[in-house]
């Protein structure tokens, strides 16, 4: 088996055609920085897909390790050598036999570097920095990007500075600290600490890795979609539950099966994309529901879910589109519905899941409740991040060696 986690130098098969920027069309050119397009807007990586569909077929992937470089023609990077690889498994599917009646599934990105699929945007992200001559970059983040570009960045030999709001948990702050970062609070909001990024580009020399602000984290981010299509042999499920704050995963795994689809390995079926977010901070629902293409800034967001804390999204259009495309729709939940859920996943079925992955299970609870998504349907719901990384409640109950075990009160719990 080829494993480019082992492979110390070697051109990679690469069949990058251009650039092109999201909202107009505008052809750029591969092979130097960007940030974002000349029009404002993210930038995407097109393909030579005639290529690719000699290249990547199912023959070739059967004999390959089973992490995400396995799609690498469908990848920027052009020398392995680049890559500062973590251990990018690919991740299991579990399905949730007792909570649901079986048709819905969760696709775990909890077992990914740095304990979320953040790991994904940033692996790829970090090795294109490399490639392209960045020594130091920096990020805004809610907790998660902070800890996977730490982690890419110190492997790769880049300097990295990290700001995230002052309320992001503990443990993010340290695990960013303890991979390298400079990491710096800020007592505001996520687009607050994007701001100071892009203000610090000139003073401190850095390459911005903000969410949708370079054009590579979301070819990371859509090997989830790869994945998914091959780990459901090439058919995709009727609808998909993504829990959405900036929603590069969203856009990515809707690129990535029109990337399939003209490489032959799916056909024309699409599932039902569906954006989860928190009643606290749902900018793209409220979008959604009026018919808006772009989504105003949400004020005073505040959740438990903290990966999806994102009060203004700079791809929201590009959100809107794929939900509009696909037949799906955007939904809120409650905090409450999020960690009963949560509760309710670990307790049923076993699974520690984190409150943005809890997120897609009550709205899927709820879209069932209400017809929008049939009980034979199968649907994938999102677990981005690891459980183990989130506040958890305590119900601590104490023995005292000193006095006789009562029983009874053991056996009344
Ligand atoms: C970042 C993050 C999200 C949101 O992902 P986007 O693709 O940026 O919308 C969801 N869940 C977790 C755990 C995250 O870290």
């Amino acid at each position: 088996m080829t494993d480019l986690i082992d492979a110390a130098t070697a051109d990679l098969p690469n069949f990058v055609s251009h650039l092109e920027c999201s909202k107009t069309g505008e052809r750029l050119e591969a092979g130097r920085l960007h940030n974002l397009s000349p029009a404002g807007a993210p930038i995407l990586v097109r393909y030579d897909l005639d290529g690719v569909r000699g290249a990547l077929t199912k023959e070739t992937l059967a004999g390959r390790a089973p992490n995400f470089w396995r799609y690498r023609e469908l990848l920027p990077v052009r020398d392995a050598a680049n890559i500062a690889a973590l251990g990018e498994e690919m991740t299991p599917l579990i399905r949730l036999r007792h909570s649901t009646d079986g048709h819905a599934i969760v696709k775990d990105e909890g077992r990914l570097p740095t304990g979320s699929f953040k790991a994904r945007g940033l692996a790829l992200a970090i090795a294109m920095a490399k490639e392209l001559g960045v020594t130091r970059v920096a990020i805004p983040t809610n907790g998660n990007a902070g800890a996977a570009m730490a982690a890419y960045a110190s492997r790769a030999g880049i300097e990295s500075y990290v700001f995230c709001p002052a309320d992001t948990p503990a443990i993010n702050i340290r695990e960013t600290e303890l991979q390298g970062a400079h990491v710096w609070k800020v007592n505001g909001l996520i687009n607050d600490c994007g701001r100071i990024v892009t203000e610090g580009e000139e003073p401190m020399g850095w390459f911005n890795l903000s969410t949708l602000k370079e054009p590579y984290r979301i070819e990371g981010k859509k090997t989830m979609g790869f994945e998914l299509a091959e780990q459901l042999g090439w058919e995709l499920p009727e609808v998909i539950f993504y829990p959405t704050g900036g929603g590069t995963g969203l856009i990515g795994m809707w690129k990535a099966f029109d990337e399939l689809e003209a490489i032959g390995l799916i056909g024309s079926k699409r599932p039902r994309m569906v954006a989860v977010q928190a009643d606290g901070c749902a900018p793209i629902v409220k979008a959604f529901e009026a018919g808006e293409e772009h989504a105003e800034l949400w004020q005073d967001a505040h959740t438990v879910a903290a990966g999806i804390r994102v009060p203004v999204a700079i791809g929201d259009f590009l959100i809107l589109r794929a939900l509009r495309e696909s037949g799906g729709y955007a939904v809120a939940v409650s905090d409450e519905a999020i960690l009963d859920a949560r509760e309710r996943i670990g307790r049923e079925d076993g699974l520690l899941i984190c409150p943005e992955g809890a997120a897609t299970v009550a709205a899927y609870f709820q879209a069932l409740e209400d017809g929008t998504v049939g009980r034979d349907e199968r649907a994938v719901l999102f677990n981005c991040g690891n459980g183990l990384k989130y506040p958890m409640p305590s119900e601590e109950r104490a023995l005292d060696l000193a006095q006789p075990v009562d029983w009874q009160a053991i056996g009344a719990v």
